[in-house]
């Protein structure tokens, strides 16, 4: 087929634009990308031949490199997979990560953009940044064509047919730019050449030629001990295995010995990636037996709400040709993900107990998705619960549960929760706060969807030992004397005639939306509030259905109404002379409530136009 022009996706196209005008400050990384796809496509070949003995086994595989200084060429080979016509298309002219777009559409500034380009890996278009013409010729495993691709980093590129190549694997050749600028580094240099391979990419498996010189340690970095590698070196690593350019978090080495021997080098990202929650395929260890990679993201080394962790882990004891079906059942593969479990938790607590700010950074990032843990986990519920920390009323940073156990009154049954949705100021001026935080108890204050869960669930999840959980959105854990509970109902009996017309107005109003009107004497400075209804599914369960797509019959609330307040009181007498007007400032005082609940009222331009109202009346006509 004679050559043929396509248009990069507009995604790719822009991502491009900003590898040449270069918002990536550090341009040595073209040569780790590079090597990293070679290495990768070697990887592949390896795999592929050993599913299918008809293909041709690697007699020598590497990755080599070579300049032609006349042609000022750099070109980075391997006989690796390959690609066919069809995957040239769809892998260099596309960005196929999820979520992609979108993001790059956000990236306005160029410290955005930077961040996000560190986040999506920079790829093989960052070759634009050096470059001005990239080539790649490439011939697929088992297939007998080889394909040229060319683009100078513009709106297109082309593809070809090309000579055959002997082997199959690839080759992509960079004619380099002109140096214009002052101290710009020489690409062709041989000492820069090295100097790169030697930081970026030491730790590669396969072989890397440099005039007929392996150029690479080739040495593990798993296997090494850890007095031997630098800090810088370990960053390099994981920034090759993550593609994030930030520096991690932690880093976790394994070195297991006993009835099964394996080796694992594990990180903790500083921050999720952009499409972590998104794309259940990010994230995870890569599996490798002795050496020889095997699989990323092996999905029975860790359990899932864990796969924030990032690393290889090596086994000396598995075949190399197991396959994904059966290591989930394999015992050895058992014995490792338990290991590497109590090793992570281990690194945790230590981590809890030395660097509280260090911890509170890890729990931001990945504490919700940890803590699905607690309902998915029985075996390590305990421990989960151990290592999960709260914001709370006590003050303004976090706590742990054994923290707040220390601090909990003597008369206390249990645990006091809030759970909201993840705006933790809304929740800390929540009304249903006033009866706890005035009587000198502290409420823990929930902001991740799957609190509510194990909030509701609670009974069930917990372990048998631990405290109670009690959710204070119920008016029936309010901790009331016996005393007080008794002068409490007798003066709410004397009440109930003073705030009988509000209360049948206000179900009148909204009887679609509430179930019952209750009189409360425990608000203490906020006129009224929402209740979940007795055995109805709560507010924030029902949001949280609804954001999964489910569809949930209306559910109908308590209105709590403060017979302490002041506006509450003249309300009432009110709505015995003039039902209109009351009625007026009674649907402000709802949607006010609904507001607390940090949800929309149902006609936010009636809210509006009535607070108008009240606010002229406020102050006076003209
Ligand atoms: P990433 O490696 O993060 O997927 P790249 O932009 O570096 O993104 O590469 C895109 C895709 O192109 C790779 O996933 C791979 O499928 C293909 N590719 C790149 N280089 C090679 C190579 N040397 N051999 C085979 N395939 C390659």
């Amino acid at each position: 087929m004679s050559e043929e022009k396509f248009y990069y996706q507009t995604e790719a196209a822009e991502l491009l634009h900003m590898m040449i005008s270069s918002v990536y400050s550090n341009k040595d990384i073209f040569l780790r990308e590079l090597i990293s796809n070679a290495s990768d496509a070697l990887d592949k070949r390896r795999i592929e031949c050993l599913k299918d003995s008809e293909l041709a086994e690697n007699e020598n595989p590497e990755i080599r490199i070579e300049i032609d200084s006349d042609a000022k060429a750099l070109s980075v080979s391997d006989n690796g997979i390959g690609m066919t016509r069809d995957e040239i298309i769809q892998y260099l002219g596309t960005i196929a990560k999820s979520g992609t777009k979108e993001f790059l559409r956000a990236a306005k500034d160029s410290d955005t953009q930077q961040e996000l380009i560190g986040q999506f890996g920079v790829g093989f278009y960052s070759v634009f940044m050096v470059a001005e013409k990239v080539e790649v010729v490439t011939r697929r495993l088992g297939g007998s064509e080889t394909f040229k691709f060319t683009s100078d980093g513009g709106g297109s590129f082309t593809v070809e047919d090309a000579p055959q190549r002997s082997e199959c694997g690839t080759t992509v050749t960079l004619f380099m730019r002109g140096n214009s600028d002052e101290g710009a580094k020489d690409y062709l240099s041989e000492w820069t050449l090295r100097d790169i391979v030697g930081k970026y990419s030491d730790f590669i498996s396969w072989p890397i030629y440099f005039k007929d010189k392996i150029i690479n340690s080739r040495k593990a970095i798993w296997q090494r001990p850890e007095s031997e590698v630098t800090d810088e070196e370990y960053t390099e690593f994981y920034k090759h295995l993550t593609h994030d350019y930030r520096e991690p978090l932690t880093r976790i080495k394994i070195n297991a010995e006993g009835t099964t021997n394996f080796k694992g080098l594990l990180f903790i990202p500083s921050e999720a990636p952009f499409d972590f929650f998104m794309n259940p395929d990010s994230g995870g260890i890569s599996l490798y037996i002795n050496r020889v990679f095997i699989m990323n993201d092996c999905k029975d080394l860790i359990p899932q709400y864990m796969k924030f962790v990032r690393g290889v882990i090596d086994s000396e004891d598995l075949p190399l040709n197991i396959s994904r079906e059966i290591l989930q059942d394999d015992p050895i593969i058992r014995i490792i993900r338990r290991s590497t479990q109590r090793k992570v938790f281990g690194e945790l607590r230590k981590m809890l107990e030395d660097d509280r700010e260090k911890y509170a950074k890890f729990w931001t990032a990945f504490g919700r998705m940890f803590k699905e843990g607690i309902a998915q986990d029985q075996e390590n519920v305990k421990t989960i619960l151990g290592l999960a920390i709260y914001r709370t009323t006590h003050d303004d940073g976090w706590t742990t549960l054994a923290e707040y156990e220390s601090r909990m009154k003597p008369d206390q049954k249990g645990i006091y929760c809030l759970a909201g949705n993840d705006n933790i100021s809304a929740l800390r001026a929540s009304p249903k706060l006033e009866p706890f935080t005035s009587r000198g108890y502290e409420v823990l204050l929930m902001t991740d969807p799957v609190d509510e869960f194990i909030l509701s669930q609670a009974s069930f999840i917990l372990p048998e030992d631990a405290k109670d959980w009690l959710n204070v959105a119920r008016d029936d854990v309010i901790p009331y004397s016996d005393d007080e509970k008794k002068a409490n109902d007798e003066k709410l009996s004397e009440l109930e005639a003073e705030f009988e017309p509000l209360r049948k107005l206000a179900l009148e109003i909204f009887q679609d939306k509430l179930e019952s009107v209750k009189l409360s004497l425990t608000l203490t400075d906020s006129p009224a509030c929402l209740r979940d209804g007795p055995g109805g599914i709560s507010l924030q369960m029902e949001r949280l259905m609804r954001s999964a797509g489910r569809v949930v019959p209306p559910q109908k609330r308590v209105l709590e109404i403060s017979a302490n307040h002041p506006a509450v009181r003249k309300l009432a007498v009110l709505a015995g002379t003039d039902r209109d007007k009351a009625g007026d400032i009674l649907r402000v005082l709802y949607d006010q409530s609904v507001l607390l609940e940090g949800e929309m009222p149902d006609d936010p331009a009636g809210f509006v136009k009535r607070v108008d109202g009240l606010m002229t009346l406020a102050l006076g006509d003209e």
